[in-house]
């Protein structure tokens, strides 16, 4: 058969499609019109397609088949959908219909971008098909051409690879800081020298974004670019990765006390308030930070290694940047069962509402109690809510579990033989659904709860975005008659504008106030002062939260604290304990507590290692300041002897034995230990991969063991031990944090 007869075939066969033998069309016939198309097709300047009624290419231009390196008969009889398949990245862009959609409803294809699959090359053609009907109107396949575009297309995506730049900011794009990364981590391995990665991410910029509008994201994207600029200046190289991420590359910065104080930089400018078209707006960003070759040597594995360092800093709470630990790896993956976990923990009844009194600073009688969560979770015991919470918050589940607890608490509080107030803590997430005042006023129609008992207890957070709308939600909150609380005051953004105008009935100072406020050269005391008179002037209570012990009792009594909470008095307590001391009308608590608060260390169970002389043993931290630590797993050890901490990663603290008792020691560090960002310390320097490449291994990132495949290679495994070592059992462990 010829060309001619592809382009004019009509039998007027009424048989199924399917039912037709497949008859191949051969090219070669003559004619006028016909010798033109083959004149075209051999100069290879088109392609022509057919296919039958049930869809299978009957031809195809043999010159085609030639370019695309296949035989004719990989082609003919084929399907054209499983020769050639669309562009995905043009399908996105323009929702285009499925080609096997367009093939079925026999429609017109016109200049489709298409890959040529039967082919091993990569070849790109723009396609155009129509539709063959006979007199009666039946489809008969269709007849199409098809046009190489591979060229261009390369072209294109060059194109789009040269666009390094973010077109919003003008900061590097991701592309360009990959290839950087890539570029600085070869040339520097080769020079040794090293090289630090932070990733940000901003907090709460998707809140803007949905409440303040695209254009006003779009402007803040850019205000936030030019303050990472500011400070980074010509340091290093910064770039958006998209969304609301940004990386920075820092050559020759290891110096970890350096690098957590530029990130504490950058997360105090980038949280400063943006005014957007007039509009105020308030994010934070939360940081991690790696560091080359220590944390990874090649792009991929340092881009992991930041990537987990700022899913530890948001997950611990945000606003924090982190450093990579190699225990970061351990930590996604408890994040993760704490995912699972938490999300059955409702439907489960594993959680419960206990309830800390709050005390009246001048009688010390219970005036009303805080509800506060509690999760106990069958094997890992109890969970904090300090923890789970924010977990809540992010994976979505905080709206039914604050719900319940609202349910809950007004149930509970109905049944006390003693009307005193209850708050409850109320999530931004929560109070950002308009519905909030609904379901706030079921839960006291459910319970018969007197509304002027409810207490709501809210952070400064919700305050972000649009403050009308805040202040609409406050008004229908009031309608109720439910009290409002203002909740961890002096912690966020401290703006007093807002104060002025919204109808809280107490403040509430955040611990971390009284926290220190005894202690010379503080001046939280007078902060605590200012908050008190502005409360007064304001007609709103005050409440002191978190007082631990007598002198932050009589300071913060002395600076004017209406109502006090702490565990001075009590901590939460369960309802039945509730329910007994009401019904027992003992409404005055004690204060029992220490006289003074102790900076307490941080009470650990890690295995370390300790290295003296040419020895090196195993023992257990179990705690630790900036100064000093105490270990436990080596029997009597005379007082000044020197040691080197061996903190894993690489990480070497050099010490002396200042306290010994049995098999404990306190050791006082020569050089201060540094905050890892979140509660933990580490140490500014580590060994360097470098020198442990020396020692004849290849380079790679450092392992806990780091330091210990170091001193294999200079001084053998065992060493001269002058020390015994002593068994230490270890604790109980909720979600990786020692009990
Ligand atoms: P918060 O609202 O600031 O609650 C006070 C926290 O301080 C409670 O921690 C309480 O046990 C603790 N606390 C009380 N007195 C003292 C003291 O003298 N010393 C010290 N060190 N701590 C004291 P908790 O129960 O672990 O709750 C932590 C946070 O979790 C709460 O902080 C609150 O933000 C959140 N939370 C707790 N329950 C709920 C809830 O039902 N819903 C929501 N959305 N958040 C909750
Ligand atoms: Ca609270
Ligand atoms: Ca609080």
């Amino acid at each position: 058969m010829a060309l001619r007869d592809i382009f004019s075939r009509n039998d007027g066969s009424s048989m199924r499609p399917e039912d037709v033998p497949f008859t191949p069309v051969k090219s070669g016939d003559t004619g006028k019109r016909v010798a033109l198309l083959d004149s075209f097709e051999a100069a290879g300047l088109g392609v022509f397609w057919s296919t039958d009624a049930a869809g299978r290419i009957t031809y195809l231009t043999p010159q085609a088949l030639d370019a695309l390196d296949v035989a004719a008969d990989e082609v003919l009889g084929k399907k054209l959908t499983d020769i050639v398949s669309l562009d995905k990245s043009i399908d996105e862009q323009r929702s285009e219909r499925p080609l096997k959609f367009l093939l079925t409803s026999q429609s017109t294809i016109s200049n489709t971008t298409v890959r040529v699959d039967a082919s091993d090359k990569e070849v790109w053609w723009e396609i155009s098909g129509k539709p063959e009907l006979d007199a009666n109107g039946n489809f008969r396949g269709y007849r199409g051409s098809a046009k190489d575009i591979s060229d261009t297309r390369e072209k294109q995506i060059n194109a789009e690879r040269m666009a390094r730049f973010d077109a919003l900011t003008g900061l590097s794009n991701r592309y360009r800081m990959e290839e950087q990364l890539a570029k600085r981590l070869k040339a520097y391995r080769a020079l040794k020298r090293s090289c630090a990665i932070l990733m940000l991410d901003l907090d709460r910029f998707k809140h803007v974004n949905d409440t303040l509008g695209h254009p006003a994201g779009d402007a803040l994207l850019k205000q936030v670019a030019a303050r990472i600029t500011q400070i980074v200046g010509d340091k290093g190289e910064i770039g958006r990765l998209g969304g609301d991420e940004f990386l920075i590359i820092l050559p020759d910065m290891d110096d970890r006390g350096d690098l957590g104080d530029l990130g504490q930089r950058l997360i105090q400018m980038i949280s400063q308030p943006y005014s957007i078209d007039g509009a105020r707006a308030i994010i934070g960003t939360s940081i991690g930070i790696a560091i080359a070759p220590y944390d990874g040597v090649e792009t991929e594995g340092i881009m992991k290694a930041v990537d987990l360092a700022l899913y530890a800093a948001k997950g611990g709470g945000r606003g924090r940047y982190r450093f990579y630990a190699t225990e970061l790896e351990d930590g996604a993956k408890m994040r993760h069962a704490l995912e699972e976990d938490l999300r059955d923990a409702l439907v489960k009844d594993e959680l419960e509402m206990h309830y800390q009194p709050l005390v009246s600073a001048k009688t010390h009688k219970v005036t009303g109690f805080e509800a506060l969560i509690r999760w106990t979770h069958p094997e890992r015991g109890s969970v904090s809510p300090g923890l789970f919470i924010p977990v809540a918050e992010e994976i979505d589940i905080i709206k039914p579990m604050g719900e319940w607890a609202l349910k809950r608490v007004c149930k509970e509080a109905v049944e006390w033989p003693v009307p005193l107030k209850v708050a409850v803590n109320v999530s931004a997430i929560q109070f950002a659904h308009d519905d909030f005042p609904q379901i706030v006023e079921q839960a006291l129609v459910a319970s018969g709860l007197d509304p002027q008992r409810l207490v709501l207890e809210i952070t400064e957070s919700v305050f972000v975005g649009d403050t009308e709308r805040a202040g609409r939600m406050f008004k229908e909150l009031k309608k109720l008659n439910v009290q409002l609380a203002l909740d961890d005051f002096g912690t966020g953004y401290s703006s007093l504008s807002y104060l002025r105008n919204a109808p809280f009935d107490k403040i509430k100072i955040d611990q971390s106030f009284v926290r220190g406020s005894t202690e010379k050269n503080n001046n939280n005391a007078a902060i605590m002062s200012a908050i008190v008179g502005l409360a007064g002037a304001l007609d709103m209570e005050t409440v002191a939260e978190g007082v631990e012990t007598k002198d932050e009792l009589k300071l913060v009594k002395a600076r004017g604290a209406d109502i006090i909470q702490g565990y001075i008095f009590s901590a939460a307590l369960p309802q039945e304990t509730v329910m007994e001391r009401l019904h027992e009308g003992d409404l005055e608590y004690e204060a029992k507590g220490p006289d003074k608060y102790r900076a307490d260390r941080m009470t650990v169970y890690r295995k370390i290692g300790v290295i003296h002389e040419d020895a090196r043993y195993k023992a257990v931290l179990r705690n630790l300041s900036k100064t000093g630590a105490m270990i436990e797993g080596l029997a009597d050890v005379p007082l000044g002897t020197q040691f080197v901490l061996d903190l894993g990663d690489g990480q070497l603290a050099v010490c002396t034995v200042r306290r010994s008792n049995g098999s404990k020691q306190g050791v006082e560090f020569e050089t201060p230990l540094i905050s890892d960002g979140a509660d933990g310390l580490c140490t500014r320097h580590r060994v360097s991969p470098y020198e442990i490449e020396a020692a004849g291994r290849p380079l790679e990132a450092l392992g806990q063991d780091a330091f210990a495949v170091l001193m294999q290679e200079r001084m053998g495994a065992g060493g001269n031990k002058k020390f015994l070592e002593v068994e230490v059992a270890p604790p109980r462990l909720s979600y990786g944090i020692a009990a």
